[in-house]
């Protein structure tokens, strides 16, 4: 493991931390020091407000981008229902002999095809969309 060396911003401590860390506390004044991801000699000062607020809207956005994943297949599996129930409508239609859009089986059959085509399409689920604005 690589030991870097710096200087405290706060105090001005000569102080070690092992490569890979990205946070520690000064051990001489107690600042919290957090190491920049690129360049790991430089140390920046966050105050822990505005961490803290980071931290948490990242943590929102991962949670809303897995409620999206879930509901997203909820949708693809409701429209592959659709798209097996539109088949079956027009094998009823086809069986019974129904003529072409002037019976129940053809009509519905339509609406479950487009409804299920509609739904079974992949989303995004980094996108933001209308069940977000709900939210807040
Ligand atoms: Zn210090």
């Amino acid at each position: 493991m690589k030991i870097i060396e710096f200087k405290c911003p706060h105090c001005g401590a000569d102080l070690t931390v092992e490569e890979g860390r990205s946070t520690l506390f000064c051990q001489y004044c107690g600042g919290k020091l957090v190491l920049d991801e690129f360049d790991k000699k430089t140390v920046r000062i966050i105050n822990d407000a505005e961490l803290e607020k980071v931290k948490a809207e990242k943590e929102l956005t991962i949670a809303k981008i897995e409620y999206r994943i879930k509901r997203n297949k909820t949708i693809q599996k409701i429209g592959a229902a659709l798209l097996i129930v539109s088949a079956v409508l027009f094998g009823i239609a086809i069986v019974s002999g129904e003529k072409i859009m002037e019976g129940p089986f053809t009509l519905f059959g339509l609406y479950s095809t487009i409804a299920g085509f509609i739904m079974i399409i992949p989303r995004d689920p980094t996108k933001e969309d209308d069940s977000d604005k709900n939210g807040d």
